[in-house]
């Protein structure tokens, strides 16, 4: 038997699922100092997508190592109780991912995807952040050709 009550264990998972965790925070809060703004887990689209620009049609993911499998990652490592268990949920939320990316492609949506390993490390997010804001101004100077 499990040593984790089933209850227990969705609170877990719960937990483990939340929005609104500390690398997303981190991801946003670099974002809002470039002067972006966006919208934050848009239900409409696949997956709500945890920061979206409509506009610009792009989203940005930020995974949690762990839920999502983060391949070769210290952070994704698999529990030793409940091995089983853990693979296939992470397995099928691997699918889920794989699923989501391939609407939004087809909906001809850029996504971004940052791991929590990645936000939780200064110079990595910083470089990412760059390479976001570099592809808004992209987008935002396209919208601007067009409107005049
Ligand atoms: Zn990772």
């Amino acid at each position: 038997m499990d040593t984790v009550s089933s209850k227990q264990r969705s609170k877990n998972m719960a937990a483990i699922r939340s929005k609104n965790t500390l690398p997303e925070k981190l991801v946003r809060s670099a974002l809002f100092k470039e002067g972006l703004r966006y919208r934050l887990h848009v239900k409409t689209l696949p997956g709500t997508p945890d920061i979206v620009f409509k506009k610009f049609k792009l989203v940005i993911d930020v995974r949690g190592c762990f839920w999502h499998g983060h391949a070769n990652c210290k952070y994704s490592s698999t529990p030793k109780s409940n091995v089983s268990y853990w693979t296939k949920k992470i397995e099928r939320n691997a699918i889920r991912d794989k699923r989501n990316s391939s609407q939004l492609k087809t909906m001809k949506y850029k996504q971004f995807i940052i791991w929590e390993c990645e936000a939780k490390n200064p110079q990595f997010l910083v470089r990412k952040i760059k390479t976001i804001v570099k592809y808004v101004k992209d987008k935002k100077s396209v919208l601007e050709l067009k409107d005049r």
